[in-house]
């Protein structure tokens, strides 16, 4: 993709002519993670597109933690964003910032709003402000508090700050216009009363403000040109533009909107995936099967293969889904050139070649990357016993079956033709055992052109194997059902299997953890950062090799 002229989306654009018109000097975005869970792909998309804006204007990235809400807060969740963001190499330069900083910041321009007579504490219940706040076909009421003087606002606003009133006696509404047909804009509550202990601040207040005031006054105060959220804030536009314009910035920020990532069948949003996590469904938050970005850096997706994937789904104002086929095909090209290809029988038996002298092995020099000769090769030794995959041995073939059966010719990849002369059984019918002469005339990369075979197979010299388990990855949810059922009654039964016996080439043995590479003929697979040891490898499937998705 590199190279081509790529349109602007519609982002840009209007950044274009905010910088045309004078508008903002500098451009600053930001991301605004809430601490109350894992980042997901969908959080990814924001933190590209943000990031991205941020560089290809020269401007500057914000990280910011949006923690004005004390309840559902942890720390835990500030130190996983954290290292998500890093990890996606979003630049959010030295600073972290925290909205909680700005809680002075966020009163004073509350005392502001009063003594522009813009707003009112009020003494209605949280009941009765939703009965007086109408409906979508009906005007608001006036609060019976709307006309008190800015004297008494200050008064009772300071007494609510010193913490005179109980949870939820008062809270300060802007007064804006009860007869909007933006419900949003009549008379919203700005601040509550809660005592609620606070990571950051902690009793120092028992006030909060609410998000819709809180927000605008975090990007004004940052310097936030552009702040970009997704389309559910469409309609908390017109009380974020009057809280910028009533607070008198000079700089105003603007909010755009663009659509949130979807992904066909795969559970997102933070919600479903902490339920699945607490309800034991899965093994946590970075459970390979989640799509939380800790989980797809466990499996062993790659930023690169993430950022590719936001490229190729776009930035839009309408909702749609994307395909999990899109970004498996970003893994796969991404890795192509990056990974070493080597040999790993996941599911083994014997493959014994009666005519090779008994006790002697020999060192095959092969290539690491086929399509990238920088990666360069290896040895890997070869003798009379090897492991190939049991699929490849079949006693009655069906039709067009090339691998081996009784008679027939195969390749062994980078090494010789062998024929199946024989193979052996156990009691319970299962085939233990394949027997086969070898042809030393075929070796690979020897010019050998006697014969063409049909059929190539990978193998792994007994002798020198390592041993591995291999965990093979499918989606959650059974794959014709659209959305996760509540009782779970549609969790894919094959969603996660151990292959615990698998026979890896030798080189495989000073695997580090997160290494990740192709095992032939079966996909990308990474060693798991948690369990992998050098005593028991652990790899996790990425991708496999197959793709149904087609780039246009
Ligand atoms: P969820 O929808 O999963 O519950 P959230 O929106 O509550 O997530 P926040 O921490 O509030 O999570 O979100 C931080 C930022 O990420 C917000 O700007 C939000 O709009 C954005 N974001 C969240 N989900 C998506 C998504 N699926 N696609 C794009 N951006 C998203
Ligand atoms: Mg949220």
């Amino acid at each position: 993709m590199e190279g081509e002229v790529i349109s602007k989306n519609f982002i840009e654009q209007i950044i274009d002519r905010d910088l045309e018109e004078g508008k903002y000097q500098k451009i600053v975005t930001r991301f605004p993670p809430e601490p109350n869970g894992y980042l997901h792909i969908g959080h990814a998309k924001s933190i590209i597109l943000n990031a991205g804006i941020a560089k290809e204007y020269n401007g500057t990235f914000n990280l910011r933690f949006d923690d004005t809400n004390p309840m559902k807060e942890k720390s835990e969740y500030v130190e996983s964003i954290l290292e998500d963001v890093k990890w996606l190499g979003a630049d959010f330069g030295d600073k972290i910032y925290y909205a909680s900083d700005y809680f002075d910041a966020m009163y004073e321009s509350a005392v502001r709003l009063i003594k522009k007579g813009k707003a009112f504490v009020c003494d209605l219940t949280a009941e009765e402000i939703r009965e007086y706040r109408g409906t979508l076909k009906k005007p608001g009421k006036d609060s019976p508090y709307r006309s008190r003087s800015v004297e008494e606002n200050l008064d009772l606003f300071e007494r609510m700050k010193n913490g005179e009133f109980a949870d939820g006696a008062k809270v300060l509404r802007a007064k804006i216009d009860m007869a909007s047909p933006n419900i949003n804009m009549r008379d919203p509550v700005i601040y509550r009363i809660a005592r609620m202990t606070h990571h950051n601040t902690g009793d120092k207040w028992c006030i909060y403000p609410m998000y819709d005031f809180a927000h605008p006054i975090e990007d004004a105060l940052e310097g936030v040109t552009h702040s970009l959220c997704t389309l559910e804030f469409e309609d908390h536009r017109p009380l974020y533009d009057w809280v910028v314009k009533e607070l008198e910035f000079e700089f105003p920020p603007k909010q755009i909107e663009f659509a949130k990532l979807y992904l066909q069948n795969v559970i997102t949003g933070k919600r479903y995936i902490k339920k699945l996590v607490e309800d034991g469904i899965v093994d946590g938050w970075d459970d390979p099967r989640l799509v939380s970005i800790s989980a797809l850096r466990r499996k062993g997706v790659t930023p690169e293969a993430i950022r590719m994937f936001m490229e190729l789904s776009g930035v839009s104002k309408a909702n749609s889904t994307s395909d999990m086929a899109m970004l498996e095909y970003c893994i796969r090209e991404d890795l192509r050139m990056k990974a070493k290809r080597m040999m790993a029988v996941i599911d083994p038996i014997k493959l014994v070649i009666d005519n090779y002298p008994e006790g002697e092995s020999e060192l095959l020099e092969i290539e690491n990357n086929q399509e990238n000769e920088e990666l360069g090769t290896r040895m890997v030794s070869f003798s009379r016993e090897l492991y190939i995959e049991r699929g490849d041995f079949m006693e009655v073939p069906p039709k067009k079956y090339f691998r081996l059966f009784p008679g027939n010719e195969v390749r062994l990849k980078n090494a010789y033709f062998v024929t199946c002369t024989d193979f052996v059984k156990d009691e319970n019918g299962n085939v233990t055992e394949v027997h086969c002469t070898y042809d030393p005339a075929t070796k690979s990369g020897s010019g050998f052109e006697g014969r063409k075979v049909k059929g190539t197979i990978h193998w792994v010299d007994a002798a020198s194997a390592v041993d591995a388990s291999v965990r093979l990855y499918e989606n959650l949810i059974q794959d014709e059902e659209e959305v996760l059922k509540d009782d779970y009654s549609n969790l894919n039964p094959n969603s996660f299997i151990e292959m615990k016996n698998c026979k890896l080439e030798a080189a495989f043995s000073d695997t580090a953890k997160g290494e990740r590479f192709q095992f032939l003929r079966h996909g990308y697979f990474c060693a798991d950062s948690k369990d992998s040891t050098e005593e028991q490898l652990v790899f996790n499937r990425i991708v496999s090799l197959k793709s149904s998705y087609r780039p246009k």
